[in-house]
Formats: C-alpha cells, sequence, structure tokens
C-alpha cells in the first residue's frame, strides 16, 4: 500500500517502514563516521529502546563500542494491511543492522513495568550475555499499571499549586493561541509521579542487582529535562517535574546501592528539548522548542537525540573529561540550550510570536519536518508514492 502520513493533533497514526529504517540508519552513519568509542560499555539494557533518546542510546553503544544489546520497548507490531507504530520499525531496522554488523541485540516488545517482563528480560541477560555493565532507562509513558497493587496510574501534564496561562502552537495547524491549564489534584501528582518518577527504575536495578546480573563498574543513567523559566509551570514546577524530582532521588538510592556493591554509579543526565513523541504531547513545549530550533541552528549548535547521547557518551561517560555533575549531582548535555545567550534570544523572541509571524520567529517548519521523520515521513531517497508492504517481521 502507499503509505502517507496521517496526523491527528500530536500523533501521526501512520508510520512509513523505509522511512523508519532510513532514519535509523542515518544515526548508525552518524555513530560510525565518528569512529569507535573507546572505553564504551559492552553489555547494555536500554529500557525505552525504540524511540527518542532511547534508540540513540541503543544505537551509540551498538555501533559506537560494539556493545550486544537488549531493548524494551512497547509498540504496536505491524499488520498485513496496517502500519505499526515507529518504535516497532525503528527497532526491526536497527536489529538488522546490529546483526549484518555482528551484534548481539534481543528485543522485548512489552510492558516495562511489568513483573512479567522484567523477569523475561532477566533471564536471557543470564543466559545470553552473563551481566550489563549499562543500563539506559529512557521510559517515557502516559500510564503504568503498578506491579504490586495492580492500580493502573495515570500521568496529567499538569501546574501545581495554581493555573497556567500562556502561548501554545497547534504545529499541525501552525496556530499561536493562549493556553490555561488548571492545576493538578493531589490524586494526579501522585499518579504522574507513580509514571514517571524512580519507582520502577528501582525496581529494574534491584532485581537485576539480587539476581547478580550487574557487571562491576556497571552504570545506569535516566533522562530528564528542566528547561527555561517560561515552561518551568507546565514542566519543571508541574507534575511531571515533580515526576523527575523523583527520579532523582531514585538515581542517589540506586547509586548507593551500586557503589555499596562494589558497582558503579547511577546518575541523571539532563537532555535538551528535542521533538519526540512524548515531548509533542506537552503543551506549550513545541512552542519553546520551535524557537529554539531557530536559535540553535543559526548559531551551529542544534543537535539531535543521537548527537546528544554520542556527545553524553563519548565527551562524559565512556571519554573526554569524565562525568561532570552540577551542583545537584546531575549530567547537563542540556548545557548548549541553556547557554544564557540562546535563553536571551528565546525571552526575546517569546512574547512577539503569533500565528502570522510563526514562519518568520520559530522554526514551525524544521519542528513539523523533525515530528513527521519520527514517523518515516520526509526522508530524502524515499519514494513515498511507492507501494509497500507495511509488515515487517521483527528480526529474531
Ligand atoms: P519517546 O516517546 O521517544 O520514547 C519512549 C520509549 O518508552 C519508547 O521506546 C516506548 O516504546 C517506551 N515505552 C513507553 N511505555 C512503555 C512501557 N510501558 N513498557 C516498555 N516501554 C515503554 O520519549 P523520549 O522523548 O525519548 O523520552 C525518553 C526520556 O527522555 C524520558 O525520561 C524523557 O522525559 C526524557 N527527556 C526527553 C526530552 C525531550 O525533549 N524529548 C528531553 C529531556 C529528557
Amino acid at each position: 500500500m502507499v503509505i502517507k502520513p496521517k496526523v491527528r493533533g500530536f500523533v501521526c497514526v501512520t508510520a512509513h517502514p523505509a522511512g523508519c529504517a532510513a532514519h535509523v540508519n542515518e544515526w548508525i552513519d552518524y555513530v560510525k563516521a565518528k569512529g569507535p568509542l573507546k572505553n564504551g560499555p559492552k553489555k547494555v539494557l536500554v529500557i525505552g529502546s525504540s524511540t527518542g533518546y532511547g534508540l540513540a542510546s541503543r544505537i551509540g553503544a551498538a555501533f559506537g563500542s560494539g556493545a550486544a544489546t537488549i531493548g524494551v520497548f512497547f509498540e504496536r507490531p505491524s499488520e498485513p494491511d496496517k502500519t505499526a507504530t515507529p518504535g516497532w520499525y525503528n527497532t526491526a531496522a536497527f536489529t538488522a543492522a546490529a546483526q549484518k554488523a555482528g551484534l548481539y541485540a534481543k528485543n522485548f516488545n512489552g510492558d516495562a513495568f511489568s513483573d512479567q517482563l522484567k523477569t523475561d528480560v532477566l533471564a536471557t541477560i543470564k543466559r545470553d550475555l552473563g551481566q550489563v555493565d549499562l543500563v539506559v532507562y529512557s521510559l517515557a509513558s502516559p500510564r503504568r499499571t503498578h506491579p504490586k497493587t495492580g492500580v493502573t496510574h495515570k500521568s496529567a501534564l499538569r501546574p501545581v499549586g495554581q493555573s497556567y496561562t500562556n502561548k501554545t502552537v497547534d504545529t499541525d495547524k501552525g496556530l499561536v493561541s493562549s493556553i490555561t491549564i488548571e492545576p493538578a489534584s493531589s490524586a494526579e501528582i501522585l499518579d504522574t509521579s507513580a509514571v514517571m518518577g524512580g519507582e520502577d527504575w528501582e525496581m529494574w536495578i534491584n532485581a537485576l542487582d539480587e539476581a547478580k546480573l550487574l557487571a562491576p563498574g556497571a552504570t545506569s543513567v535516566a533522562y530528564s529535562y528542566i528547561g527555561p523559566e517560561v515552561t518551568w509551570p507546565i514542566y519543571k514546577n508541574g507534575t511531571i517535574g515533580l515526576a523527575k524530582n523523583d527520579l532523582e532521588r531514585a538515581a542517589k538510592a540506586i547509586n548507593a546501592t551500586l557503589k555499596a556493591h562494589g558497582y558503579g554509579r547511577a546518575f541523571i543526565s539532563v537532555n535538551k528539548a528535542l521533538v519526540t513523541q512524548a515531548s509533542s504531547a506537552i503543551p506549550v513545549v513545541p512552542l519553546y522548542i520551535s524557537i529554539l530550533y531557530k536559535i540553535m541552528k543559526a548559531k551551529g549548535t542544534h543537535e539531535g537525540c543521537m548527537e546528544q547521547i554520542d556527545r553524553l557518551y563519548r565527551t562524559q561517560m565512556f571519554g573526554g573529561t569524565g562525568l561532570e555533575f552540577d551542583a545537584a549531582g546531575r549530567v547537563r548535555i542540556d548545557d548548549w540550550e541553556m547557554r544564557p545567550e540562546i535563553q536571551a534570544e528565546v525571552n526575546k523572541l517569546w512574547p512577539q510570536v503569533t500565528t502570522e509571524n510563526l514562519a518568520q520567529h520559530t522554526d514551525i517548519a524544521g519542528y513539523r519536518s523533525e515530528f513527521l521523520k519520527l514517523f518515516g515521513f520526509g526522508i530524502p531517497g524515499i519514494d513515498y508514492e511507492k507501494d509497500i508492504a507495511p509488515h515487517v517481521e521483527m528480526p529474531a
């Protein structure tokens, strides 16, 4: 069938298998062109490995330092007449490329929050790898069924304490409008922390530790975001920010566990705001990203997920100066985004942006093309008029 994008609000309900594969191969080529990652990880578990920062983390480890990787993700597989979610196609393309390069790559498509999936992954690590030396925790999920209570928690992206009014953009229609978001209830605050906080990361590390599957010196990293003051009511100080505070609490607890056992360390890397399926669902943030892209591209400092993770690996985790922590103990790979001169320009442009001048003051075109790229559309060299089978088998 001929597969075209069908955008519904902040999601695209179709994905292009060849386009997703080409996108993955672009990232692989980027890492390969940078040359081998000396002292890189060798046996890696990535939780949330099929898109965005997790996919980049997997590619960086596999094609940077020849790592064996196990990926955990939650994607809708393709059917003979129905497209998959992009993470399915991404993972199929990654796995094919890894196998071709002689690299071990195993996949678990299921609920990372469940006990069963953890048990299955642990058994495979034990059987195939013995231990892992890097665990990347890169989940972004709207809900979590708690494995002990059976309760399903749904995250809510809301301010805390008071309502928040600001500009937002409908990225599909190009309309800038004012949005007011009512504050979260106390239940929503707790639910969002249950989904996006650190408890599940701790459960993974504790399970790996108890099963003795963490190699000496093992590292674990989870990703967070802080961003500019203009988004703080909805991000840093909102329900998601409180959940991220809980992730930071978990990082300290996990770090203590790893250290106590003579293993390694755990930490949070604060990453740059980028177009991903997760970030496009947050009100106000897409407008900020459109402005940010314009400024950072003009300055030549723009990076995507792959560039961010490659820099994290090469300059901090496995090379360069080693890990550099901020006052709160986090690694800041959002440093270029947060440079004062970049943020001063954001602050200058923010009040000026309207529907009429959106294309002039922001990189809305770049936002849209990055968004479509997440689903495999708009990739040079792909013939989107051509018939293509939507069904792609996951390589075993
Ligand atoms: P994403 O939506 O691209 O990826 C989410 C991943 O989680 C996918 O692999 C998905 O399959 C997986 N997943 C979701 N629910 C799952 C479940 N129940 N079981 C197994 N897998 C599941 O998201 P992203 O933007 O790359 O976010 C990853 C992390 O990076 C998050 O912690 C996010 O807060 C953080 N981060 C994102 C940004 C940004 O701007 N996108 C910036 C800084 C930090």
